[in-house]
């Protein structure tokens, strides 16, 4: 079994993977398993649907309900510590600040890289970037088991200028680039999962409507060049117990989502 690369891109819309607009995740839906219409959990705001990621449970079991709850104890099986205690090599890439109670203890990881980085500015330009190079730097080391990036960027610009916008979709293009040449150097064995937390409309989110909570859904590997649409609902809440398939891993009873079993055409 080769590595899983779990990789959340924060806003993105399923609008955005266009062949003109971002060739790389163009390429990957089509060569992949896809889902173009994955759904998002309510409220459909960054961090109530990063522990519905990472915990595998509704934001009604975790309670989780906004970016500034930063007092809730959340005691539900985490899909990196469970990954953690198996003996399995995980490595983090991120740079908000709130996702440190997601990925848990940084003792516990192989790898984590976080930056504290304040300026949205710095962020927009080149912060997706240096995810992106220091994931590879970690992958080249070849003892990765798991590895999560987080970006960013492209929600900063949604809220400033929209989504949807001519910003925005410059974005989406620049993180493709970036993408594009991660994944040329990813070990051919490697499962890439790519997806979003949730969408957005005007210059936010948040709430049930089809533009916030409809996301992408990818997954891929090397060398395979035929492409599988899911027929079955995705939801983000299916990420983690499908990971944990993929490796083998017994799913933990209490999680709410479903494996995605399409994955295993990829094999
Ligand atoms: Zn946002």
């Amino acid at each position: 079994m080769g590595p899983v690369c779990l990789i959340i891109i924060d806003g993105l819309r399923p609008d955005a993977i266009r062949m003109d607009i971002s060739p790389t995740l163009w390429h990957l839906s089509k060569n992949g398993v896809f889902s173009p219409r994955a759904i998002s959990v309510m409220p459909s705001i960054t961090l109530p649907c990063f522990y519905s990621i990472f915990f595998g449970i509704s934001s009604q079991r975790h309670l989780v309900l906004s970016n500034e709850n930063n007092t809730t104890k959340v005691n539900y099986p985490n899909l990196i510590k469970t990954l953690s205690e198996k003996g399995l090599k995980c490595g983090v890439f991120f740079d908000w600040k709130p996702l440190l109670r997601v990925v848990g203890d940084p003792e516990a990881l192989d790898c984590c890289f976080f930056e504290d980085e304040e300026s949205s500015s710095d962020k927009i330009s080149d912060g997706d970037h240096r995810m992106f190079s220091s994931a590879a730097n970690y992958m080249s080391s070849g003892r990765a088991d798991f590895i999560f990036i987080y970006l960013g960027s492209v929600d900063i610009v949604g809220h400033q200028f929209g989504w949807m916008s001519e910003k925005y979709i410059n974005q989406v293009n620049f993180i493709d680039k970036n993408l594009g040449i991660f994944i040329k150097d990813l070990p051919e064995e490697t499962t890439l999962l790519v997806h979003s937390d949730h969408g957005g409309h005007g210059f936010s989110h948040g709430s049930d409507k089809d533009e916030d909570m409809r996301i992408p859904w990818i997954a891929w590997k090397k060398k395979r060049n035929k492409g599988y649409l899911i027929d079955n609902q995705v939801s983000i809440l299916d990420t983690a117990p499908t990971i944990l398939s993929l490796m083998d891993i017994p799913i933990p009873s209490e999680w709410d989502g479903k494996v995605i079993k399409e994955v295993f055409k990829l094999n």
